[in-house]
């Protein structure tokens, strides 16, 4: 599975996601790789130090002779490797104008790695541009984080219509596997009613997992830690591991 977590809402938890459903898989046993495409390389701050991090995924994607393996190091987490982002990432739209195969550049590097990772998870930067763009042509599935919020559903509309778009032409095989709500707090009637919103907009692809509002889960990278290391006890372990006991039983389903 290639997963892109995408929202081009800013702040919703789509690395708070990719860092833990990564750190989840990989703890069930298989390989599996993070990507971070976002030029504010937050996933890979939340397990790298900044000086650890040379070489980029900005220089796997423009600079063809350099590979992803050439990039991803490990991380403390036994299993999971990460392809980190720095800043210069911001630049990638600018450096690619008039290729031809732009949206091409990330699935052809994943291709090199010829099958070495069992899952592949894409964090994403809050933009529809060329980085999110290429995550969805390199990605066998896409997941939603939604935040619970009065605002949650605005710019969803732009995002399906860039899927539909992908869908056509470049990557006609990507499935949305579901959307995942974040930051909820169970005890108000307004979480409640804006769950029920997005289950009426996105119906069944809503995952059965809602990720409640937890501290710990904004303190993990802060101590270069997933939350199943940091606070194996807390509410964010919990969902986090059960969302990816669902995002399995769902690929598994659709792939047999
Ligand atoms: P951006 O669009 O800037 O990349 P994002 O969509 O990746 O943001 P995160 O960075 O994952 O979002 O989350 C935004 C902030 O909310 C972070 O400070 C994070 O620690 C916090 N956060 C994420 N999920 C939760 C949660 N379930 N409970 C409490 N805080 C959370
Ligand atoms: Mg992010």
């Amino acid at each position: 599975m290639i997963v892109a977590i995408a929202n081009q809402k800013g702040g919703v938890g789509k690395t708070t996601t990719a860092v833990n459903l990564a750190a989840a898989l990989a703890m069930r046993g298989r390989r599996t790789l993070l990507v971070d495409l976002d030029p504010q390389a937050n996933s890979s701050i939340s397990f790298l130090h900044h000086d650890a991090i040379t070489r980029s995924t900005y220089d796997a994607i423009a600079d063809p002779s350099c590979a992803l393996a050439d990039v991803i190091q490990p991380t403390p987490v036994p299993n999971l490797d990460i392809a980190p982002a720095r800043i210069s990432l911001a630049k990638l739209e600018a450096r690619l104008i008039g290729e031809l195969d732009a949206h091409f550049k990330l699935k052809d590097k994943i291709s090199q790695l010829n099958g070495e990772y069992a899952h592949i998870v894409i964090d994403c930067p809050p933009a529809l541009g060329l980085l999110t763009v290429n995550a969805l042509v390199a990605a066998t599935h896409l997941l939603i984080p939604i935040q619970s919020s009065y605002f949650a559903l605005e710019g969803t509309d732009d995002l399906l219509e860039t899927i539909e778009k992908v869908r056509q032409r470049p990557n006609p095989a990507l499935r949305i596997l579901g959307v995942v709500i974040t930051m909820h707090d169970k005890r108000t009637a307004l979480a409640r009613d804006i769950r029920e919103q997005i289950q009426k907009v996105f119906g069944g692809t809503v995952f059965k997992t809602v990720i409640t509002k937890s501290v710990r889960l904004e303190e993990s990278p802060a101590y270069k830690e997933s939350i199943f290391t940091f606070a194996p006890d807390s509410t964010g372990a919990t969902d986090y591991y059960s969302l990816c006991e669902e995002v399995i039983e769902r690929v598994e389903a659709r792939t047999a």
